[in-house]
């Protein structure tokens, strides 16, 4: 038992490609597992290990290991033999509760685009053209081309991370694929960004809560990367900008459901870089209009300011008027915290950095005018840097 517990704390640490929970090592390791879940005639197919780490917060299973050689070969030979690829193969029970939950959602117009990611055999866009959609699909295998589609439908042979492609779409697809991506995040925000605001996205993937409920020995094989429950999708979509619109629920084989483009989280972050960036330019001019101004108030952002400014550069004076941190290195640097009467004269240096937060130390303000009364105070505030001081 103590064997156990040693070996669970030195094994690596995952992070879970929903929800960010941090997960500890593998949950089963499968010794040898062959690459193809179907009979084939062309192929050798080899067998290896498999292992699957699981997200105990919102129940997602995943590989942390990923071996793109690996994966390669199985989409390149293995699938070359595959019956989930060719035509209308089990249509009815996964393609129609799509549909179904498709149109029940109002079209967006006559020719609006559409785009399906991992779109396999161009027929599968048929449907959506009949509708009106101006139709492009995106998709690696030598499926992925057909000389006769009509003007209706586009097909880019690729994968989505490694293309060009940026046309604005009303609706992107992504049927029985997701569960074979890498990385989910990353595939995520390129349909953020490819979607006109207000567009939709579909999505189908292998329900793996429903699965469980199954009892079966083993659920996972070696080209499905992701295992999901309709709590770790959830998380997925709504951590990288999505909100719900419609899905079938937790009680069939595949989890179906539509999602609207949401606030634009890398807007919002595109504010603080801006922040930053302008926070590093006025401390340029404030440094060359006054002798040692103090700047104040910028409390947890304290160790992000301090990787970005150069403060050898700068020649900052680094103080706090909690005694515990004087004396010790403020992070990041070789620069020891000092006392706020220290930085009157007795200490060289241009200018005087101080680390608490105005948030928790409204009276901190007073202390610095009292200890350095001749000093001009500026905040470090989400709008740059502002004087704190009334000027005579
Ligand atoms: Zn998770």
């Amino acid at each position: 038992m103590l064997r156990e517990q040693a070996e669970r704390q030195t094994a690596p640490l995952y992070v879970c490609p929903c929800c960010l929970n941090p997960v500890r090592g593998s949950v089963f390791t499968v010794a040898n597992l062959p690459w193809s879940t179907f009979p084939l005639s062309g192929v050798e197919c080899p067998v290896t290990k498999l292992e699957v780490a699981f997200c105990s917060v919102c129940g997602h299973y995943f590989q942390p290991d990923i071996d793109n050689n690996k994966l390669e070969f199985i989409y390149r030979h293995i699938y070359a033999e595959s019956p989930w690829m060719a035509g209308d193969y089990a249509s009815e029970i996964y393609r129609r509760p799509f549909m179904e939950l498709f149109q029940r959602q109002p079209g967006a117009g006559p020719d609006a685009a559409l785009l399906e990611i991992g779109c396999g055999d161009p027929e599968h866009l048929r449907p959506f053209a009949r509708m009106g959609y101006r139709c492009f699909g995106i998709d690696p295998s030598p499926m992925a081309s057909s000389p006769d589609l009509g003007e209706k439908i586009s097909i880019i042979k690729g994968y989505l991370e490694e293309s060009t492609f940026n046309q604005p779409v009303d609706v992107i697809i992504l049927r029985s694929c997701l569960e074979h991506l890498g990385k989910l995040s990353s595939i995520l925000r390129r349909c953020h960004s490819l979607l006109k605001p207000g567009g939709l996205i579909y999505l189908q993937v292998p329900n793996n809560g429903f699965t469980l409920t199954h009892r079966p020995p083993l659920f996972a094989s070696h080209e499905h990367l992701h295992y999901f429950t309709r709590q770790s999708l959830g998380c997925l979509l709504s951590r990288n900008g999505f909100e719900p619109v419609e899905d079938n629920g937790d009680a069939e084989p595949s989890l179906i459901s539509c999602w609207a483009k949401g606030p634009d989280w890398t807007a919002k972050n595109a504010f603080f870089w801006e922040r930053e960036n302008l926070i590093e330019s006025q401390l340029h001019t404030f440094l060359a209009e006054w002798s040692r101004p103090v700047f104040y108030g910028y409390g947890m952002a304290f160790n992000w300011l301090l990787a970005k400014i150069d403060l050898r550069k700068y020649d900052f004076l680094i103080a706090d008027d909690t005694s515990t941190f004087h004396g010790k290195t403020a992070p990041g640097t070789a620069v020891a915290v000092l006392p706020l009467s220290k930085c009157r004269t007795e200490e060289p240096g241009r200018a005087v950095l101080i680390c608490a937060s105005v948030m928790y130390h409204n009276q901190m303000l007073a202390k610095v005018r009292n200890q350095l009364p001749q000093t001009p105070v500026f905040g470090i505030t989400s709008e740059g840097i502002v004087p704190l001081w009334e000027k005579k």
